[in-house]
């Protein structure tokens, strides 16, 4: 019987060296890794023409919305986005509407979730109401939890430890990882209540009140929390060096902690986010070019587990509000962080392999996605096919994404994800969709 699919002709890294290989798929795995005259006959074959072949990337932080906000962003556009960007597997973030904090919840948002999404698709929950809930939430399949601190979303008071630490028990016995946006809501709250006393309305203002000591205050506690409880904490989108510096900290005294940046956060300064105005405005914010170089300086020394994208669409106009205050943070990234990352790596900042641990490897080892993030036999087929030469401008207005808007708008890039494979089908070929809603799955915990 023939397999159903060989892709040959392409860069394959096999022990630390990429050499001229491709892969045999059958019925949604890798079967074999090999050259071209060691492939088995299949159905279909598809010629590489020398690019690379990597497993598919898992972006571990974005909000795919839908439900009742499928008007900033629903299963469908926000995986297509996915697909179009070389990602075939989506962690989802729980501030929905309505929230993902119990098993309940969980279960409606993958109801809604399956046969409309593109590619693969686990979910975050935040935490429910009572501790013990925590178990059933898990065993329903949420990947992950996700704690805001600077607003209370979810089940458990963000401003107690108490109740944190319970939780925290609660999850290690579970050993899910527990991921946390690290801002100080105390500290944010009296600077914000001071800045809006004097009728500062500005992007200043607005740096000022998320600081990087509101980071490094929120770092600290949580750190508090892990040497205590032991479990296992994940920080999302690292941005000032004051809040990157804890974190280190905190891996240097043996904390099961890790940390994840975003391309933006590497990529774009408060100056750019003065030059864009509020539709580059992101929680935590863009930082000085001197948090920049600290990012970048431990991703050169392998301090940095993950990088993200922090995909947050909203509609243009809840970018444009009166009030910065009322400016809703974050903007779409899930088809612009693969591209800037591949223009990155021709500038020979990072490596391909950076690339594949950055938001394969790691990814999948972190959150437990077992099967995926390596191109082995018996690993899920999911795979991009990656030219490192193709040129483009970055086109918003061309975006799978319902948000239509970028601060990347109009960038040159050099690397470009040609090819998506999701669970062994082809769902992006040359930046069209070619595949249904549907063929994404719903990965859940794997024990
Ligand atoms: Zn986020």
């Amino acid at each position: 019987m023939p397999v159903d699919l060989v892709i040959y002709n392409g860069k394959i890294n096999i022990n630390d060296a990429f050499i001229t290989a491709g892969l045999a798929i059958d019925e949604g795995r890798i079967v074999k890794v090999a050259k071209k005259t060691n492939m088995p006959s299949a159905s279909e074959e598809i010629d590489i023409n020398e690019h690379f072949i990597l497993p598919g990337l898992i972006d571990v932080h974005t909000h795919l919305r839908d439900q009742k906000q499928s008007y900033k962003e629903d299963f469908s556009t926000g995986t297509a986005a996915a697909a179009a960007g070389g990602i075939t597997l989506c962690l989802d973030m729980p501030n929905n509407e309505p929230v993902t904090m119990d098993a309940e919840s969980l279960k409606e948002r993958m109801r809604a979730a399956a046969g409309r999404a593109l590619v693969n698709v686990a979910f975050y929950s935040a935490f429910p109401r009572e501790s013990a809930e925590i178990s059933h939430v898990v065993d329903e399949g949420a990947v992950a939890f996700k704690l805001f601190l600077t607003k209370q979303i979810g089940g458990v008071e963000i401003d107690s430890d108490d109740a944190l630490e319970k939780a925290f028990h609660q999850v290690r016995q579970c050993d899910v990882p527990v991921a946390v946006h690290a801002e100080d809501r105390a500290s944010l709250e009296s600077a914000m209540k001071g800045l809006k006393q004097t009728k500062r309305n500005d992007i200043d203002a607005y740096l000022k009140a998320h600081s990087p000591d509101v980071e490094e205050k929120a770092v600290n506690r949580i750190l508090k929390l892990v040497e205590k409880t032991k479990s296992h904490t994940h920080f999302c989108h690292i941005s000032s060096k004051l809040g990157l510096d804890a974190v280190l900290d905190g891996k240097k005294s043996g904390l099961p902690i890790s940390c994840e940046v975003t391309a933006h956060h590497l990529m774009l300064s408060s100056v750019d986010l003065k030059r864009c105005g509020t539709i580059a405005l992101s929680d935590p914010p863009l930082r000085s070019k001197q948090d920049i170089e600290a990012l970048w300086e431990a991703l050169s020394q392998g301090s940095i587990d993950i990088i993200a994208s922090d995909h947050a669409p909203h509609l243009f106009e809840e970018k444009k509000a009166e009030s910065i205050w009322h400016v809703k943070p974050g903007f779409p990234n899930l088809e612009t962080i693969v591209p800037l990352i591949l223009a990155q790596i021709n500038k020979g900042r990072l490596t391909i392999a950076d690339l594949v641990r950055l938001m394969a490897e790691n990814p999948a080892k972190i959150f437990h996605l077992n099967e995926r993030g390596h191109l082995a036999k018996g690993y899920h087929a999911d795979v991009i096919i990656v030219d490192m030469h193709k040129e483009y401008k970055i086109n918003a207005s061309k975006f799978y994404s319902k948000a239509k808007y970028s601060p990347f708008d109009g960038w040159r890039v050099k690397g470009k994800p040609i090819k998506t494979f999701v669970n062994g089908r082809l769902v992006m070929d040359d930046s069209e969709i070619i595949a249904k809603p549907g063929t994404g799955q719903i990965v859940g915990w794997a024990r």
